[in-house]
């Protein structure tokens, strides 16, 4: 009888650690090394220059300048357009000494200031900005998020990414031949219930302030039709769609926008998870639309750029993304050929930012 309840008793013990040192791996400690082997090809460096279309430095001194130039060149980034260029006077600091120091590296692309959209003279004040910094060297418009999402008028009512007071401002950038390169909104998941059905659901944890609903601000889907029919009322500008758009994880749906709106590009900043999962449709999707598709990262952080030419430029099966939080999933190349990786690499970029030095770059 002891010994039946000593055996029970040890049972029980080991169900119960069992249990525990299951439940005791969360999600974000639970990585294991693959222990697939297959060839691998890890590349720090692009097959050829190329031209980072979506960047941020929020600091751009000469000296800022000489370290960045250095660390692009281990990457062969031949240059990099910097988004976060502001406008009047902080936007010529910025072009001021790009003009006198790396000319050929940087370009920097104007902001607008939506402070006082309400007033009468918003808009005819805003396009003579525009001028002025294009005039001083902007080589595009980039529009962030806030619009959209946070911009609002003095009642408080949110600017919609179509609002009409917007509208001379895109035809502006049309007349000025500059590409406006614009984000609308943010990942889908974010407006979905934060739960193990939620493909963001360790992003919104890590970044809780990320999290979005219907009223706050409002639908995701109302912010994508906003923005597209922006692109449709103004066919003569030339849009290039953050992020694939947001579409990156339906490329049919991606591809049947880009068929609808022609002044549309695209490019894959923070979202070369979504094509390295499925690299058959992804490279289906490349090779379509090859004219239409620019590099972009976002974040300056030159260690992840790896995934990006390893997903563009190999063939490698099963290799791991840096960051959990974007993707729990493991990459797989699309082996683009040398024709296509130039276009994205540089060829599309240098038909929208013509000021750029062709010679930086093979034929
Ligand atoms: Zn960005």
């Amino acid at each position: 009888m002891k010994y039946v309840f000593l055996n029970l008793a040890f049972c029980i013990a080991v169900c119960i650690a069992g249990a525990q040192s299951k439940s005791n791996i969360d999600f974000e400690t639970y990585n294991p090394p693959s222990s697939l082997v297959v060839p691998q090809h890890v590349l720090t460096k692009a097959k050829f220059p190329f031209i980072d279309i979506h960047n941020h430095q929020g600091n751009m001194t000469a000296q800022s300048l000489t370290s960045l130039s250095k660390v692009m060149d281990t990457l062969n980034m031949a240059v990099m357009v910097n988004l976060s260029g502001s406008f009047g006077e902080r936007l010529k600091q910025s072009t001021d000494n790009i003009k006198a120091n790396y000319p050929k590296r940087f370009v920097v692309f104007a902001n607008i200031n939506f402070d006082g959209i309400d007033e009468s003279n918003w808009t005819q004040k805003t396009v003579k900005q525009l001028e002025e910094d294009v005039k001083n060297g902007a080589g595009g418009l980039k529009i962030f998020k806030t619009l959209g999402l946070s911009v609002k008028d003095k009642q408080g009512k949110r600017v919609a990414v179509d609002d009409e007071r917007l509208d001379a401002i895109w035809k502006k950038c049309a007349d000025l031949k500059i590409p406006v390169l614009i984000h609308t909104a943010d990942p889908k998941q974010f407006w979905e219930p934060m739960d193990n059905n939620n493909e963001r659901w360790l992003e919104l944890v890590t970044r809780p302030g990320r999290k979005r609903s219907n009223t706050e601000p409002a639908p995701w889907q109302l912010l994508m039709d906003e923005q597209h029919r922006m692109f449709k009322k103004n066919p003569n500008t030339t849009f290039i769609d953050a992020h694939f758009g947001w579409y990156g994880n339906d490329l049919g749906k991606l591809g049947s926008l880009m068929d609808e709106m022609k002044n549309i590009y695209v490019e894959f900043g923070a979202v070369i998870a979504e094509l390295g999962r499925q690299p058959l449709a992804a490279s289906a999707f490349f090779i379509k639309y090859q004219d239409r598709i620019l590099f972009g990262k976002d974040s300056w952080v030159p260690e992840e750029y790896t995934t990006y030419f390893r997903v563009l430029e190999t063939k490698d099966e099963y290799f791991p993304y840096h960051k959990k939080y974007h993707a729990f999933w493991a990459m797989y190349g699309m082996g683009l050929p040398d024709e296509i990786l130039k276009k994205v690499y540089y060829k599309n970029a240098l038909r929208l930012l013509p000021s750029i030095d062709k010679s930086l770059f093979p034929k």
